[in-house]
C-alpha cells in the first residue's frame, strides 16, 4: 500500500505518521521526490481502512499495490534508483560498462585484461573467482586466490571490481569487492539473498535461466526487504525453444522492468549470445531500449580461456565495441561512466 502525502508538509508531521505506521507493525519505505513524498507500507495491510487514512490532514491519496513486490516497485519509489559505487553512479541517465574475463585465471591475464579494458573505457572490472559450472569436472575458479588477483588488478588500475558470490559463507572474503554478483543459478537462493539484504554493498542480481520478470523482482525484494537498497538488475538471456543461440536475450525485459521498477538494469549480451559476433548488435539494442549499462566478457586470449571463451571478446574487439558504444551513448543522451 502507498500513502501519498500532500505537498510541502512539515517534516515533523511526516515523522509522526511514520512512527504511527511502525507502531502498527508496518515497515515504512519513504520516497521523497521534489514535490511529493510517498510512504510505502509493507506488512498485512488487508485490514487497513483507506477512508480513515484519507482523513489524516497531510495525506493526499492512498492506493493498494497489486504487485507482490513492494520495495522494488515503481509505485513505492517513483524516482530511478542510482547506485553509487567507487565514485560512479549506476542508473538514471548514466551508462556503465563492466568488462573482464568469465573467470579469473592468472595474474598475467588479470593485469593484461584490466589495463586494456580500462584504456578502452570500461568502468568496472569483472571476473569470476567462484564459478558455478554445470559439470563438477569443469574449472571451478581460483576461489580465494581469484579474489586476491582481482583485488590486485583493482589496485593497479583503480577499476572497481564485480565478482560472483555463491554462498553467504563467502561474504568475509568479499570485503574489497565493490559489487557482489548473484549469478543466474542463485537468483532464487533465498538464504543468500536474505544475507545480502543485510550487507552494505551493491548487488548485481542476474535473472535466472528460466525465471519470469516478476520472479526476478521478487528476488530483488528479498534484498531490499533486508534494508539493502543498492540492487542492480541484470538480464542475461533466458531459455527458450531456440537452439541457434545460447540463450534468448529478453530485450522486452528492459521496458517492462523500467516501468515496473526503479532499479537500474544492466544487460549481459555475452551469456545470452554464447558467441562473439552477436555482442555488438545486442549491446546496441540494449542501449537503445533503455538499459543502464552492459556487462561483457573480455579475454586476452579467448581461445585459451578456461571458461566461456567462445563468447569472450578479445582486447581489440572490446576496444572497437567501446568506440561504437561511446558514440551511441552520447546520441542517447547517456553519460558514459
Ligand atoms: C557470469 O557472469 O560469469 C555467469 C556465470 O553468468 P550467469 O550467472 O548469468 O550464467
Ligand atoms: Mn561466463
Amino acid at each position: 500500500m502507498i500513502v501519498i502525502l500532500k505537498n510541502n508538509v512539515e517534516q515533523a508531521q511526516v515523522q509522526q505518521l511514520v512512527k504511527d505506521f511502525e507502531a502498527q507493525n508496518f515497515a515504512v519505505h519513504m520516497s521523497q521526490g521534489t514535490n511529493t513524498t510517498i510512504l510505502g507500507l509493507v506488512g498485512d495491510t488487508a485490514h487497513v481502512d483507506l477512508e480513515k487514512l484519507l482523513t489524516i490532514d497531510i495525506v493526499r491519496d492512498v492506493r493498494r499495490i497489486s504487485e507482490p513486490y513492494k520495495a522494488a516497485s515503481r509505485s513505492f519509489h517513483p524516482q530511478d534508483t542510482i547506485v553509487q559505487v567507487g565514485g560512479l553512479r549506476i542508473g538514471a541517465g548514466t551508462f556503465t560498462v563492466i568488462a573482464g574475463p568469465c573467470s579469473v585465471e592468472s595474474k598475467e591475464q588479470m593485469e593484461t585484461v584490466a589495463a586494456s579494458v580500462k584504456a578502452s573505457g570500461a568502468a568496472f572490472l569483472r571476473g569470476g573467482a567462484f564459478k558455478p559450472r554445470t559439470s563438477p569436472y569443469s574449472f571451478q575458479g581460483l576461489e580465494d586466490e581469484g579474489i586476491r588477483l582481482l583485488t590486485a588488478a583493482k589496485k593497479a588500475t583503480g577499476l572497481p571490481i564485480v565478482t560472483e558470490i555463491m554462498s553467504e559463507t563467502q561474504l568475509p572474503e568479499f570485503e574489497d569487492v565493490d559489487i557482489i554478483q548473484v549469478g543466474a543459478r542463485n537468483m532464487q537462493n533465498f538464504r543468500l539473498l536474505k544475507e545480502l539484504g543485510h550487507c552494505n554493498k551493491p548487488i548485481l542480481l542476474k535473472r535466472g535461466l528460466a525465471n519470469t520478470i516478476e520472479e526476478l523482482l521478487m528476488s530483488a525484494e528479498y534484498i531490499l526487504a533486508g534494508g539493502n537498497e543498492q540492487v542492480i538488475l541484470c538480464e542475461r538471456g533466458i531459455r527458450t525453444f531456440e537452439t541457434c543461440i545460447r540463450n534468448n536475450l529478453d530485450i522486452s525485459a528492459i521496458p517492462v522492468l523500467k516501468r515496473q521498477s526503479h532499479l537500474p538494469i544492466i544487460i549481459d549480451p555475452s551469456h545470452a549470445a554464447g558467441n562473439t559476433w552477436m555482442i555488438e548488435p545486442l549491446s546496441r539494442a540494449a542501449l537503445a531500449a533503455g538499459a543502464d549499462g552492459l556487462m561483457i566478457e573480455v579475454h586476452n586470449n579467448p581461445k585459451a580461456a578456461l571458461c566461456d571463451g567462445a563468447q569472450s571478446l578479445d582486447l581489440p574487439q572490446f576496444e572497437a565495441l567501446m568506440q561504437d558504444i561511446k558514440k551511441r551513448a552520447a546520441f542517447e543522451g547517456k553519460e558514459l561512466q
